[in-house]
């Protein structure tokens, strides 16, 4: 297993691996950048192939969650929590706990919240450990809570952004739209865009998921093998990421990629295969950060419900900036994000930090 030498090593600040013997957690916890404020990100539970593919999963997205937290304009930098789901260590209450302590360990550095496989209740149990956790059982009215239903605004927002661009349309009704995982953002997306009078089609591996969509939105249930190449006007994907491919952008009928998942595109060549062809994408880090924006918001406890959905309606601005530039400068949408992320994170100044005093776990 390398770190310094992988590829998305792209000189992390810290890597730290933890593991607890009670419980069998085991697990890395990735600190790309705290340029910005301490590193926050979610916590993701997989089940991975190998210890490295745990590593190069949590560099990534906690470089993703560098370049999100930057353009969402929150005072925080990036860090993404993975844990190595193992069959002989099932998800329990004192797993969170014993994860809750590594995250305490870190001081502050580093904060966590929920990503795929993890829930509300298991941040609960993080939160008997440390006070670095957000995404707790929300209070109403207050900002914070699950943060899938925020991220799906975002993404039905961002979507919004999209169609105006590429359709020059206002509106979503009876537009085609087929979302990849309905999931807890899925299902929101799905909810929202129904609303809007946008026509679903649908895609998970847990069959239960999609018949949900069918009953509830109407929705036309595709294969998985298919929704992204499915004939509709957007594709959606909200499950895992590496799925936009080179190979899939030559079956591709929708002009719009506008979802949730965190690094959607599988290498950066094919953002720019996207824009040769005339598709739009929105990059995923842009579009998906309404659920940071609410926990970040719990985590700062200064806002109301109504603020994070004033901030989260701003992601459409966002991107018909990113939007704009990519036409003016005839370059990929990805590439353009990239950039101004670096250079809002290029423009801070590293603030001394206090030695910490923390120490706000429960004996
Ligand atoms: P989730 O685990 O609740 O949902 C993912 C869904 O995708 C599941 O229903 C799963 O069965 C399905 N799925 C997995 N593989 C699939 C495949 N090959 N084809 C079709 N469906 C498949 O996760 P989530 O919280 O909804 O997050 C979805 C994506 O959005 C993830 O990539 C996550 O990192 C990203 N994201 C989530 C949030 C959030 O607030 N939850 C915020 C930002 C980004």
């Amino acid at each position: 297993m390398t770190v310094f030498s992988n590829q998305a090593f792209d000189d992390h600040e810290a890597v730290q691996m933890f593991c607890d013997r009670e419980t069998g957690l085991r697990g890395v916890i990735a600190i790309h950048s705290s340029y910005l404020g301490p590193g926050f990100g979610g916590c993701r539970y997989w089940r991975y192939g190998s210890e490295s593919e745990a590593v190069e999963d949590a560099l990534r997205l906690s470089q993703g969650m560098s370049y999100k937290n930057a353009l969402a304009g929150i005072p925080f930098g990036g860090g993404k929590a993975v844990i190595m789901a193992d069959r002989n260590t099932p998800k329990s209450p004192a797993l969170f706990e014993a994860f809750g302590r590594a995250v305490d360990r870190l001081c502050g550095d580093y904060i966590t919240a929920e990503d795929v496989g993890v829930s509300v209740q298991d941040m609960e149990a993080v939160a008997r450990t440390t006070r670095h956790v957000s995404g707790l059982a929300s209070k109403g009215g207050v900002a914070g809570g699950d943060p899938s239903p925020k991220t799906a605004m975002g993404v039905f927002h961002g979507i919004g952004a999209a169609v105006a661009r590429a359709f020059g349309r206002n509106d979503l009704e009876g537009l085609r739209v087929g979302v990849q995982g309905i999931g807890n953002v899925g299902y929101y997306l799905c909810s929202f865009l129904a609303d809007a009078g946008a026509r679903l089609t649908v895609a998970d591996i847990n069959r239960d998921s999609t018949i949900r969509a069918a009953d509830e939105f109407g929705a036309t249930i595709e294969s998985t093998d298919n929704i992204l190449a499915a004939d509709v006007d957007v594709v959606a994907p909200c499950a895992l990421g590496g799925v936009i491919t080179a190979d899939l952008v030559g079956r591709l009928q929708a002009k719009v990629i506008a979802g949730a998942a965190n690094n959607q595109l599988a290498d950066a060549t094919v953002g720019d295969l996207l824009r040769q062809n005339r598709i739009l994408y929105a990059p995923d880090y842009v579009i998906n950060s309404g659920g940071i924006v609410s926990v970040a918001a719990e985590y700062q406890g200064n806002a109301s419900d109504e603020d994070v959905d004033r901030n989260v309606a701003l992601i459409a601005d966002r991107l018909t900036e990113i939007f704009a530039k990519a036409d003016k400068a005839d370059r990929p949408t990805a590439r353009i994000a990239d950039e101004m992320a670096r250079e809002a994170i290029n423009r801070s100044e590293i603030m001394p930090r206090p030695m910490s005093t923390d120490s706000a776990v429960a004996n």
